[in-house]
């Protein structure tokens, strides 16, 4: 691999940092960031970690009117050993890369990519929270910068990374949660950009979010956009379900968010010769399975919670508890795993994790 130059302009007054029994989520950031310009006539260009600051964009600034724009989201760990851990971030690098091409954004070097977020991590490496279940959360991210109104993919932008220290996301341990099957709003239809991490899926999740929500439900489980039959995501996680022993989630099928977690929960079934299978699954399934007692467990995936149990799921008229709103086996055993992997407790079989 190649070593980029990546310029270096320290910070001259450090910011004092949060107590980790205090951290939410996403509130506090560290004391550098990565920047990388994009501009037509000379591709990306100059890379540098510079102090945490605002920037400067014009209010033309095309990012601002039609939403060009992608994310992504990982986590840094801090081992016993005061090591830092990054859990498979050229997935996440590769998906960024992904999401970009569906929203005409330019490329970027994945292996500078990944520099950056290992130097930019390595350097505020003191921020890395030291106490059980927390993290340092990393976020990448590009806009399109180009001031101009017109409709179409600009021809400048910038990425970049920041990160915030966060608190564990189960304060008294994994714990099912609520969630409401979502009959009326969508999040994304095949053809669209379900598939690509863009700010627009979230702006439109809202809605959705803030009805059930004050209804007393954490998330939604979305449906797909053109029969509302067939299961999707839940949130930002995609999702499982024990049926009968055998684990089934949704196949990609163009409008689903491809989870890291997701990919890694599949791998660690199968290798410990659990079944599981990616296909289409109706709500009507998950319903009948359940009145016939076969709905054993069903969990979100995703960076932020890992492994998030689903207690109870709302449809139509219908609660459906299920494994009597406890977290399950599986469940367990996965959270245990995945999280056993990033902070370097258990053994990582399939070198997933990439230490600074
Ligand atoms: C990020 C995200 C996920 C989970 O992806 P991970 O890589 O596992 O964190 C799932 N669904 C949506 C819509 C997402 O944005």
């Amino acid at each position: 691999m190649t070593e980029h130059s990546i310029a270096l302009s320290k910070t001259t007054s450090k910011k004092e940092k949060p107590n980790p029994a205090e951290l939410t989520f996403g509130e506090k950031f560290t004391d550098h960031m990565f920047i990388l310009d994009y501009d037509q006539d000379k591709g990306w260009y100059d890379p540098r970690i510079v102090p945490y600051q605002p920037i400067s964009v014009d209010p033309a600034a095309m990012v601002y009117h039609y939403g060009q724009t992608v994310f992504e989201g990982l986590k840094a760990y801090l081992t016993d050993g005061g090591d830092v851990n990054l859990f498979r971030p050229e997935k996440n690098i590769n998906r960024l890369n992904r999401s970009n091409a569906r929203m005409c954004i330019p490329a970027i070097d994945e292996n500078l990519a990944l520099q950056a977020i290992k130097q930019l991590v390595a350097l505020d490496a003191e921020w890395v929270p030291n106490l059980s279940g927390t993290s340092l959360y990393i976020r990448p991210f590009v806009i399109a910068t180009e001031p101009y109104l017109g409709i179409a993919p600009s021809k400048q932008y910038k990425f970049i990374i920041i990160l915030s220290p966060v608190g564990a996301y189960y304060k008294e341990g994994i714990n099912p949660v609520k969630i409401a099957v979502e009959n009326e709003y969508v999040r994304a239809v095949k053809g669209g950009t379900g598939e690509a991490k863009t700010a627009g899926n979230y702006a439109s999740s809202l809605k959705a979010h803030e009805i059930v929500e004050a209804q007393g439900f954490s998330q939604v489980l979305w449906l797909d956009g053109l029969e509302k039959k067939y299961i999707e995501e839940v949130g930002s996680m995609n999702v499982f379900f024990k049926i009968d022993g055998e684990i089934i989630t949704p196949a990609l099928n163009g409008s689903i968010l491809e989870g890291v977690t997701r990919n890694s929960v599949i791998q660690l079934l199968k290798y410990w010769n659990v079944p599981v299978i990616e296909r289409a699954i109706a709500m009507d399934e998950i319903y009948q399975a359940h009145r016939a007692g076969k709905l054993e467990e069903a969990f979100g995936t995703g960076t932020a919670a890992v492994i998030s149990p689903i207690g109870t799921l709302a449809w139509n008229k219908e609660i459906l508890e299920i494994n009597n709103n406890k977290t399950g086996d599986i469940s367990k055993k996965l959270y245990d795993t995945l999280t056993g992997i990033q902070y370097g407790k258990q053994e990582d079989v399939f070198d997933w994790v990439i230490q600074l």
